[in-house]
């Protein structure tokens, strides 16, 4: 089996987003990029995550041929293909069906950079794809479009996707994206969501890449 570390990553993402309540049951998918190389890992379609094995992590290239796997690929592996098509710098995809982001999607409003974390890992408000089905080309690319060159998408009536460097970095994308929208709907409650300034969001972001220990 090729790809073990990656096979590894993939499954151990995909077991978070069921655990964190990021999806319910089956819904989201995950997949990781093989570096230097033209192939993906990713999740089956609707698969419990707790019985997920490495095994059923399923090896596509880049036209989403199964190069390796028994199971049929996530159904949104188009979204997938395409981010990474357009998208050099992204190793990692996590696609979750969260309950705060969701109401961001479903309201079509983009959820907006009012935390420190949200300046340091998103950068960005996370706008909303226009409205496309699940599972179609449309959305792969409405997605896209909206994405840019940014580390986050809504998808309208629908979800959340988070990018990065692999699927570690693209599933903390996702957790401050929606605790992010969860602290914006509460401090709307309260009266006021003040946002973050573009200078203040671009220096916070710039330190983030020096912060830890690496
Ligand atoms: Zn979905």
């Amino acid at each position: 089996m090729r790809y073990l570390q990656d096979r590894k990553a993939v499954l151990r993402t995909a077991r978070e987003i069921y655990e964190q309540k990021l999806v319910p049951g089956t819904w989201g998918n995950v997949s990781q990029k093989v570096k230097n190389e033209s192939f993906l890992l990713i999740t089956p379609s609707g698969m419990d995550y707790r019985l997920m094995t490495i095994e059923d992590i399923i090896l596509l290239d880049m036209d989403a041929n199964v190069i390796e796997g028994e199971h049929k690929p996530s159904i949104e592996t188009q979204l997938h293909i395409h981010i990474y098509k357009s998208r050099p710098d992204v190793r990692g995809v996590v696609h979750v069906h969260s309950t705060y982001a969701s109401a961001f999607a479903v309201a079509n409003k983009s959820i907006p950079v009012i935390l420190e974390e949200t300046a340091q890992v998103i950068g960005h408000p996370v706008e909303v794809a226009p409205y496309a089905r699940c599972g179609s080309l449309d959305l792969a690319h409405q997605a896209v479009r909206t994405l840019g060159d940014g580390q986050a998408v809504l998808l309208a009536n629908h979800g959340l996707v988070g990018v990065g460097v692999d699927v570690e970095q693209a599933l903390n994308v996702c957790n401050i994206a929606e605790k992010t929208a969860m602290v914006s709907l509460y401090a709307n409650t309260l009266g006021q969501v003040k946002e973050l300034g573009r200078e203040d969001i671009d220096i916070l972001r710039q330190e983030f890449s020096c912060y830890g220990q690496s």
